[in-house]
């Protein structure tokens, strides 16, 4: 005997394809069934398909839903051989079930009584399921916040009243959100908040407090960034940033065009972002050897009094390409194999080291092109070829693709 809860509703699957499946051993007695009659006084929606009544479609209806249920007995009219299919609603209210289900089915002496009893199963498992609202004081004391917070910083509430989003503006007059979630035993219990901030804020609570304590310390949290902000600004006016294609305050890192397919990846500290950021070179070695070298040798020169754009320009010895005197377009550069700029996440971020060729290419896209042919070699992580361009000698790291 096998019952089936197959993944898509009236569509005919081999066995393999259902999500669920189980077999009941026993051969069991030939029950026999009630008639049509008797089922329709249970399920009335659930409809006899041909004259032998073998075959039942449509609906059962329990808790106040109704889901899709198709009966297929076998010749003998066995109720342990039937075959069951339902819609994937009751497959998911059943998973939990299926001893229950399997015992139903083999202790029902007919297919009424099974309906009866898989009707009361449905029912007790759907008002288990069913959430509980909070309680009326919740509400109460969320709307009192709210007031005292000022309706006008509400950019969000949900229909609900669980999660609610709040306006903020720091020093600077930047707008940050602040996505507060609520427990139904607000307040109680503490609530769970986000925002897009480069750090994580331990916010503390205690049924004392409210709403307004909260962004109080959200608030507090703001102004430690300041100047991590102010920093990352002055960056993203003043050069043409690759990466991240448009920073959000938790962004920490930054691809800046050097020009000819070359850039620097700088990752800055929040807490301390006049500090030296770690810079990771992309380019051609012509174009990005001599940065580097630029690099340690003026490690001593950074200032942290200044902001982290002059530092650069005066550590790297490059004035880097800005929007007043370039277009983005001279820098984003398509990959040379697929003709596309971003692949996913990803951009050009290997280029061939031949002054002559440099051009740009997806580590990605790179790999697979190396590894179709058979002149590429490859040693511990490294692959070993030639440019699809001018074939000199070209290598890509495995571990550098994502
Ligand atoms: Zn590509
Ligand atoms: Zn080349």
């Amino acid at each position: 005997m096998t019952y089936y809860f197959p993944g898509r509703m009236g569509i005919a699957a081999t066995q393999e394809d259902y999500g669920l499946r189980a077999h009941l051993a026993g051969s069991g007695t030939t029950e026999m069934l009630s008639g049509p009659g008797r089922t329709a006084s249970v399920c009335p929606m659930l409809l006899p398909q041909n004259t032998q009544a073998t075959l039942y479609d449509g609906f059962i209806t329990a808790g106040g839903k109704e889901y899709r249920l198709r009966i297929q007995l076998p010749p003998s009219r066995e109720l342990k051989s039937a075959r069951i299919d339902c819609d994937w609603r009751l497959q998911l209210v059943l998973q939990d079930k299926q001893d229950i289900f399997k015992q139903r089915l083999e202790q029902s002496p007919d297919l009424t009584t099974f309906l009866v009893e898989l009707q009361n199963l449905l029912e007790q498992t759907s008002s288990q399921q069913s959430s509980v609202g909070p309680p009326p004081q919740y509400f109460t004391k969320l709307v009192q916040e709210i007031d005292k917070l000022g309706w006008d910083r509400l950019a969000y509430i949900d229909p609900s009243f669980k999660s609610l989003q709040v306006q903020c503006r720091d020093a600077c007059q930047r707008e940050h959100i602040l996505t507060i979630n609520l427990h139904n035993q607000y307040p109680q219990m503490t609530p769970t908040c986000t925002a897009d901030l480069p750090g994580k804020v331990n916010f503390k609570w205690s049924q004392q407090d409210s709403l307004q304590g909260v962004l109080h310390q959200f608030e507090k949290a703001l102004a430690q960034y300041q100047d991590f902000w102010d920093n990352m600004k002055e960056l993203d006016k003043s050069t043409w940033v690759l990466e991240p294609e448009k920073p959000s305050y938790k962004d920490t890192v930054r691809r800046i065009a050097l020009g000819n397919n070359a850039s620097v990846q700088i990752t800055v500290d929040p807490a301390h972002p006049r500090m030296l950021p770690e810079c990771r070179f992309l380019g051609a070695d012509h174009v990005i050897n001599p940065i580097k070298q630029s690099l340690n040798a003026n490690l001593h020169c950074w200032d942290p009094r200044q902001t982290l754009l002059p530092n650069l320009q005066n550590v790297l010895a490059v004035d880097f390409p800005s929007p007043a005197n370039s277009s983005k377009e001279d820098f984003n550069m398509a990959c040379s194999i697929c003709y596309a700029y971003r692949l996913g996440e990803e951009i050009p971020d290997r280029a061939c080291d031949d002054p002559r060729c440099s051009r740009p290419f997806h580590t990605t896209c790179l790999i697979e092109w190396l590894r179709a042919l058979p002149s590429t070699r490859m040693s511990f992580n490294v692959i070993f070829g030639e440019c699809p361009y001018c074939s000199k000698p070209i290598t890509v790291k495995m571990t550098a693709a994502r």
